[in-house]
């Protein structure tokens, strides 16, 4: 969730700070907060996006070359002043800033209440402070700054990403991790650290992705890096690989939108250099050694969650039509929780734009505990998620920003529709004409995603006539039918209209009574094998006046006399048809949104990686 920089050198930090904290601004954006080590440290902190502490910050005196700086996602203590980040214990000894939750922090806040502590937020990471200076105080100068921290982290049970400020030891930043990402940026006697690269990239591509229990003490020319058990590590220094076009607008409106116009690059990345030139053959070698695991699996779990969750959906479509294995798909939140039965010939596929999503990971762990092989399909490299699984593929979509998934979702589904594409060929489930066939539709999909981005304007056209709706119901079969659960869920994050998606047969068992002249219904029905049964449905809409926008295969004309609105997409093999037909609904809720004087890239009180519980 939220977003933390960090800066120590020679620099003016606080203009790094800024900026870093608006890179990261899509991570979690209800209030925001400096603190800048001068003759003293300075604390500037407000309620509401980074704009606002500019505002507040303006004309003030920001000087200093160390500082650190936070966009908060609450979660202990509503969002305002005081409960923004940084916190600075009781004494003023310790500054803190802290993504993630301090699950104990009931117990340890009434154990400092009773040392004397008093609370001035109600948040989690306040106790985080005091405890540290707690222990530092007691230590009665035996123990340093370090010391303390790492003693604090020891006693504390639950997720963080911290960086601190020691008030008696002011030339230096402490930084540890468990669960909440930490990367350092190695610049020429300066450091950087931030939640992820996308602050640091414009200043070096050098950095050092921090693992779970780790504690960093930056000095701007040293870094010591060690466990909380106060091991000594070597720091492993790796290369970033993102352009810093990639986390800039380049004249779009928006991200969400830039997002969605890239798809068709994102897509050919995404399998690009894993199909032969002659499109004879897919190749995953990130999946190379574990194939024999993934043939030979009984079953198959799926584990996602939001977005994530619905390309999982898809790829059961996927993989048990085209090789015939039975797949599970799970919320990685029930299913940590609900004492799954797990077997060791299982193979778990983890999905996760961020790779960070805490509830996926938890999940992972148990698989993994349990024997199971676990496979993971992120987009961010270095993640938690790629480094917790046996092996994995990356989507190589490039950074995304708007906090509404779009370019990660088909990503994801290119990368389990060449899964499955494998799977079934060496299965023999479907036959080799089918292989090549399925290759070349997959890499048609750029060109066809090309030719469905050029209906935006009429996209934009109908979203005009919706966009004072309340409701919206989206219906699909088979494999779209998890598109239309995507759908719903794009409006209503960034709209905040109330949207459902639905089976389309499904709609006879209860949300057909919803159905009036102000509903509109989205349907996708491209021509696939049931086609004729969603033909029925709309017609069980229309019946009921009903306002049908259907998404349907090009020169469709049965759908296109029964329909208010068509919006075509050109004709493609159905497991296929997820890939195309969602991006309609990306730019529908989209404009929708935009007509709403919504904020589509930082919709309220979400965040991009779910990275709390
Ligand atoms: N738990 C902390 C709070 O509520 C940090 C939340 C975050 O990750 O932004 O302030």
């Amino acid at each position: 969730m939220c977003g933390i920089v960090g800066y120590i050198g020679e620099k003016d930090a606080y203009p790094i700070l800024i900026n870093g904290l608006k890179r990261l601004e899509y991570r979690g954006y209800d209030s925001a907060g400096v603190a800048i080590i001068g003759n003293e440290t300075k604390i500037f902190k407000k309620k509401g996006k980074v704009s606002e502490l500019e505002k507040l910050v303006k004309n003030k005196d920001v000087s200093g070359v160390i500082g650190i700086g936070h966009t908060r996602w609450a979660t202990h203590g509503e969002p305002n002043d005081v409960n923004a980040h940084p916190h600075t214990s009781q004494n003023n000894k310790f500054t803190v800033i802290h993504n993630g939750i301090i699950e104990n922090y009931g117990r340890l806040k009434r154990k400092l209440e009773d040392r004397g502590y008093k609370f001035k937020s109600q948040t989690d990471t306040e106790v985080l402070a005091n405890l540290i200076e707690y222990i530092y105080i007691k230590g009665n100068g035996e123990i340093d700054a370090e010391h303390a921290v790492r003693l604090a982290l020891s006693k504390v049970i639950g997720a963080y990403g911290i960086v601190i400020i020691s008030k008696d030891e002011p030339d230096k930043l402490i930084a540890a991790r468990k669960g909440s990402p930490l990367v350092i940026g190695i610049g020429e006697g300066e450091y950087y650290i931030a939640s992820d690269a996308t602050p640091i990239i414009e200043h070096t591509d050098s950095v050092i992705y921090l693992n779970n229990d780790n504690v960093a003490i930056i000095k701007k020319d040293q870094l010591t890096l060690k466990t909380i058990g106060n091991d000594e590590l070597k720091p492993l220094i790796q290369k970033l690989t993102m352009d810093i076009g990639s986390i800039e607008k380049n004249g779009y409106e928006h991200f969400m939108l830039k997002e969605i116009f890239e798809q068709p690059k994102s897509i050919l990345d995404t399998f690009r250099g894993r199909v032969a030139a002659d499109l004879s053959e897919i190749r995953l070698g990130g999946l190379f050694e574990v194939m024999p695991k993934l043939e030979k699996a009984k079953r198959i779990i799926i584990i996602a969650c939001g977005t994530s969750w619905h390309a999982g959906l898809v790829a059961e479509y996927l993989i048990e039509t085209l090789a015939r294995v039975p797949v599970e798909v799970e919320y990685g939140s029930e299913f940590r929780y609900r004492k799954p039965i797990i077997y060791e010939d299982d193979v778990v596929i983890a999905i996760s734009q961020s790779g960070e999503t805490a509830d996926t990971l938890a999940a992972i762990n148990i698989a993994k505990e349990a024997g199971a092989t676990v496979l993971g399909i992120c987009n961010v490299v270095g993640a938690s998620i790629p480094r917790e699984t046996h092996a994995g593929v990356y989507t190589h979509a490039g950074p995304e920003i708007g906090v509404a998934s779009t370019k990660a979702f088909t990503a994801q589904v290119t990368v389990l529709t060449m899964i499955a594409i494998i799977l079934g060929k060496n299965n023999n489930t479907i036959s080799d004409d089918e292989y090549t066939s399925l290759i070349k539709e997959l890499t048609d999909v750029p060109k066809k995603v090309e030719e469905i981005l050029k209906s935006d304007p009429i996209i934009k056209k109908i979203s005009e006539l919706y966009k004072d709706a309340t409701n919206f119901l989206y219906l699909g079969r088979g494999y779209l039918f998890p598109v239309a659960l995507e759908g719903a869920l794009k409006l209503k994050e960034i709209s905040y209209i109330h949207a459902e998606g639905y089976p389309a047969a499904e709609m006879k068992h209860g949300p057909i009574a919803l159905i009036d002249e102000n509903m509109p219904v989205v349907v996708i029905a491209t021509q696939d094998n049931s086609y004729e049964k969603i033909v029925s449905n709309i017609q069980e809409v229309k019946a009921r006046n009903g306002k049908v926008i259907a998404i349907v295969t090009e020169g469709d004309t049965v759908i296109k006399s029964m329909a208010d609105h068509v919006i075509e997409v050109p004709k493609s093999h159905e497991a296929i048809a997820p890939l195309l037909t969602v991006v309609p609904l990306q730019l529908l809720s989209y404009h929708i949104a935009v007509m709403r004087d919504c904020n589509v890239d930082q919709p309220r009180n979400l965040a991009k990686s779910v990275t709390v519980e």
